[in-house]
């Protein structure tokens, strides 16, 4: 029988987990991406493995997260063994500083099963993970190719063809490309991908923006959060200072004061950063969603297309479960988890 084809619009973090699983399965995958793989939010992000604070989000978020944090590490290594490329997960912890709702903290700890320690300063949360994104995104990249699949780049999707509630095609600036089913995963970008159908118009551009910084190795070794502001370590000493949630539209600009703030706020957690080298400062736009919630879904009338975007904050560490639940809710296969909650919405 020939295998089933299908193009993935969009090849951010989500686009090549839904390629890396639904190749696993056997289908001929072929992803279309504006710009080379990876380049906007997924590169953009922080990769904490984790909601900041979760007892502040909403069951559906939480559901998502914890799914994707308990296939991280068995996800990473099956991407490394097809790839080679070693994406630095790394269970660092995470500090919460004071003040937070300690009360409202030490409940969801205990209702999740998470380990904790609590005191009057801070909430330590060990087992917390962080993945260095663009190192996972080139590993994944790397996987997708060695799986076979095929990747379009530098090629921006103009319009999905739609005729008698089927997608026939889709047209790109070079010409149109055909296959049995089509996946949106073109993060904020989603709506004006789905303009030719009724689109999901929950979702929006985010702005973050984020400062690097580069100190001696071992000068932070846990994700610390207080107030709003991160600081992520790496391994090699690379520290990031994270981040805002900025309503600007399409609007990648970065400003000075900005960049103060955040620094500010970092160097009052960790004063030794102030001796730490400036290395750069970016923004990317995460595909914003109402309350967090993204749209992992069939379309309502239209039979082989498919929507896995508006992760928001927390598409990496959705990643493996988004792909997993397409992949599944594709193939007809016994789905996860429920995924009443994650429906195309107009
Ligand atoms: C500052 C910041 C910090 C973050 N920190 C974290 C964190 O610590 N932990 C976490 O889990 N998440 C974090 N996130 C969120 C996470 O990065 C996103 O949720 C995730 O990257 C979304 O992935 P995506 O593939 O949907 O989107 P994207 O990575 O944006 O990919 C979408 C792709 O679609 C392509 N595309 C768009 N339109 C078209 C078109 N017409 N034709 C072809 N291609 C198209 C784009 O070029 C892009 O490559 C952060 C994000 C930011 C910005």
């Amino acid at each position: 029988m020939k295998p089933s084809t299908t193009i993935i619009i969009g090849g951010g973090i989500i686009g090549l987990a839904t390629a890396f699983r639904l190749a696993a399965k056997g289908a001929q995958v072929t992803i279309v991406e504006r710009n080379t793989c990876g380049a906007e939010s997924s590169w953009a992000g922080g990769g904490i493995l984790s909601p900041l604070m979760p007892w502040q989000y909403a069951p559906e978020v939480n559901a998502l997260c914890n799914a994707g944090i308990a296939r991280y590490a068995d996800w990473v290594a099956e991407i490394q063994t097809c790839s080679g490329i070693d994406p630095e997960y790394w269970v660092s912890g995470m500090h919460v500083l004071a003040p937070f709702d300690k009360a409202a903290a030490q409940v969801w700890c205990e209702a999740n099963n998470w380990q904790y320690k609590l005191d009057d300063s801070e909430l330590w949360l060990p087992d917390v993970a962080q993945v260095r994104n663009p190192r996972l995104i080139k590993s994944l990249r790397a996987a997708v190719l060695a799986r076979g699949v095929r990747l379009v780049e530098n090629t921006e999707i103009i319009n999905i063809d739609i005729a008698n509630n089927c997608v026939k095609s889709i047209t790109t600036q070079k010409g149109k490309l055909f296959a049995d089913t089509f996946i949106t995963c073109a993060g904020a970008w989603s709506q004006q991908v789905l303009a030719s159908t009724p689109p999901i118009k929950t979702i929006k551009p985010m702005r973050g923006q984020m400062v690097l910084f580069k100190a001696p190795v071992g000068t932070l070794q846990s994700v610390m959060y207080q107030q709003g502001v991160y600081l992520i370590p790496r391994l090699d000493g690379h520290i990031l200072v994270g981040s805002t949630v900025e309503d600007v539209g399409f609007d990648k600009a970065t400003d000075s004061k900005t960049r103060e703030q955040l620094a500010t706020a970092a160097f009052a957690m960790l004063p030794a950063l102030r001796n730490a080298e400036f290395i750069q400062h970016w923004s990317g736009l995460r595909p914003g969603s109402p309350d967090n919630i993204p749209t992992i879904a069939r379309h309502p009338e239209i039979a082989n297309l498919y929507v896995n975007a508006g992760h928001f904050r927390y598409g990496v560490t959705m990643a493996p479960i988004s792909a997993d639940l397409i992949a599944e809710l594709i193939s007809g296969h016994t789905l996860s988890m429920d995924i009443s909650a994650y429906q195309w919405r107009e």
